[in-house]
């Protein structure tokens, strides 16, 4: 992956009483590969690194009805996170080390929990009509970064408050329990809400939240939000209001309580340390140039592994 586009823009609003909400501005990533597709990254960015655990916001689509396949990810390693895709439209096939192969469509969701280290492979299907979604990863805390690896594919939690229909894909909403497994607290879900419709959700004072809004317009405590915008709201909040614009609203709303550990995040590794993170790439590109590798297993995908990029010529630093 590289990215091409201007920096990142950041647009702090404060207002009277209450935390402040922070607007963070998507910017184009290409994935690369033959049929490219481009992908609009929220975080992590300049001014922010994390949400709770949440580290990484992409957001995709929708792409034409009639595409061919527009996902193609050859196998390609993680460690120290845990990779949440989430679809509003399409569907992507996953391979990965530990023997899984599942086919994700809208409503269910895809956890990979990396650990010490996995492989994977995602590929949207032509069958499908188009592709629109998100992925996610969190960063494991510590205490779960070296856990073995493993994946899980569920249905998402729906609840209805007020006006607001919503589907618990992670973490929990008011006492819903967790589709799938989490190592932090957290919450990410899907927000649906009528035009012109209005919601009061509980909110944890723990935890910090973003609010990704896909279609239409939001208000969040008050201030607008346009459409790939992502919102953050600082710990604090006991309650999150979120109104639709003249459309209907769909966003989705990660939360959780700050990591409070510096991480450093290169490529599609999570660790601590500069020295760490040039372990991974060499145990991975040790596997690109003969097969399997203790660290990161072996995948039943035909494909040629992607190699990873060098490393640049300074020492990574950790961010928080
Ligand atoms: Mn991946």
């Amino acid at each position: 992956m590289s990215n091409l586009e201007r920096e990142p823009e950041e647009v702090v609003l404060h207002g009277a009483g209450g935390p402040e909400v922070q607007i963070l501005e998507p910017r184009d990533v290409p994935l690369g590969g033959p049929r490219t597709l481009s992908v609009r990254r929220t975080l992590p960015q300049r001014s922010r690194s994390l949400i709770g655990a949440w580290c990484f916001v992409d957001h995709y689509g929708p792409t034409p009805a009639r595409a061919d396949a527009v996902m193609d990810v050859a196998p390609h390693p993680h460690t120290g996170l845990q990779t949440v895709t989430w679809l509003f439209a399409g569907a992507v096939e996953h391979r990965d080390s530990v023997g899984s192969l599942a086919t994700i469509r809208p409503g269910t969701v895809n956890l990979m929990t990396a650990g010490s280290g996995i492989q994977h492979s995602e590929r949207s299907r032509s069958d499908a009509r188009g592709l629109h979604g998100v992925q996610l990863w969190t960063a494991l805390p510590d205490a779960h970064r070296h856990d073995a690896p493993f994946f899980e594919h569920a249905d998402a939690h729906p609840l209805v408050i007020d006006d607001a229909r919503l589907q618990v894909f992670a973490g929990s909403l008011d006492g819903a329990p967790s589709p799938v497994t989490t190592l932090s607290p957290l919450l990410g879900a899907q927000l649906d809400l009528p035009a012109g419709g209005t919601a009061t959700l509980p909110a944890d004072p723990a935890f910090e939240y973003g609010l990704l809004v896909d279609a239409g317009a939001a208000t969040l405590q008050g201030r607008p939000v346009a459409a790939d915008e992502l919102a953050y709201l600082a710990p604090g909040c006991t309650a999150i209001t979120v109104t639709a614009g003249d459309d209907p609203l769909r966003a989705v709303l990660l939360g959780g309580a700050p990591l409070g550990e510096p991480i450093v995040m290169w490529w599609n590794f999570v660790g601590r340390d500069h020295e760490e993170i040039e372990r991974y790439r060499a145990d991975w590109q040790q596997r690109v140039g003969q097969g399997p590798s203790e660290r990161f297993g072996a995948i039943d995908d035909p494909a040629a592994p992607l190699p990873a990029p060098t490393l640049p010529g300074v020492r990574l630093r950790p961010r928080e």
